[in-house]
């Protein structure tokens, strides 16, 4: 595979430097900016990010969707799995519900505990059993079977939070929603002073800055990152293509 060139060595790149205070340690003032970063370039990063993350797995539920399961129903079924859930046991998870039933009508034709029997190698699987069935059911009652492209729709079905709803949009309806998960919130953290305490509060930022042409691809791209470049323990600094221009907020060791 081709791994992306180490960008030129700064002094960020020793794994015992000792990076600046943590966000947590002065709430009340936002860090300046490093003097040893260059300006924070998006377009730059991303294209880097982009090629760094070819060899690794896609994200979830782009896969899922590059393999057919591309309806808003399908895809919010999907993203139900994944809550708590590695790619790794959703993705099976959710070809073998859809195997047995991938349209909203089939669904809704089996029982809860069908669906819990079929997916039962992810967490909270009974309840999640049934909040599928209710979606199926509501989607065939209230909307003939073709669940809308409607974040009001989307987030007042039971069980549906900002993250599967946004992801959905985007994914299922390409309409520029930003989805933050846990990796789009550490990792944008790390880049710039954002000081988000939740993925709700890193949307509202990332809103104001970052350019829309990115909000559904920031997604695709940082959650295969944040697995296994820019990871939750040491992430690896060392020879990331974007240090020179990330701060590295929070990041006290790293690899
Ligand atoms: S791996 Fe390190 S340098 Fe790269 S984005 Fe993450 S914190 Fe920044």
């Amino acid at each position: 595979m081709t791994r992306p060139k180490p960008t030129p060595a700064t002094t960020a790149s020793k794994s015992s430097r000792k990076a600046k205070p943590a966000v947590d340690a002065a709430p009340a003032q936002a860090p300046q900016a490093r003097a040893d970063k260059q300006p924070f370039d998006i377009d730059v990063a991303l294209e880097r990010i982009s090629q760094a993350v070819q060899p690794f797995p896609k994200a979830g539920l782009f896969e899922l969707a590059e393999d057919g399961f591309n309806s808003t129903f399908q895809q919010l079924v999907a993203c139900i799995i994944s809550i708590r859930t590695y790619d790794e046991v959703m993705l099976p998870t959710a070809r073998r519900l859809f195997a047995a039933a991938h349209t909203p009508e089939a669904v809704s034709r089996l029982t809860p505990a069908q669906i819990d029997e079929l997916i039962n190698a992810c967490t909270f699987h009974e309840p999640k059993a049934q909040t599928i069935h209710d979606i199926a059911r509501r989607t065939v009652e209230a909307y003939n079977g073709d669940l809308p492209c409607d974040a009001e729709t989307l987030m007042a079905l039971k069980g549906v939070g900002p993250k599967c709803a946004n992801l959905v949009l985007s994914i299922a309806c390409g309409q520029p929603f930003i989805a933050v998960d846990v990796h789009v919130h550490r990792i944008t953290n790390r880049w710039k002073p954002f000081n988000t305490k939740t993925p709700e509060q890193t949307m509202v930022k990332l809103e104001q800055w970052l350019p829309k042409t990115y909000w559904v691809d920031i997604n695709r791209l940082l959650v295969p990152f944040g697995k296994h470049i820019c990871t939750g323990k040491l992430p690896k600094c060392s020879t990331c293509p974007i240090l020179e221009m990330c701060e590295q907020i929070g990041v006290n060791e790293h690899r």
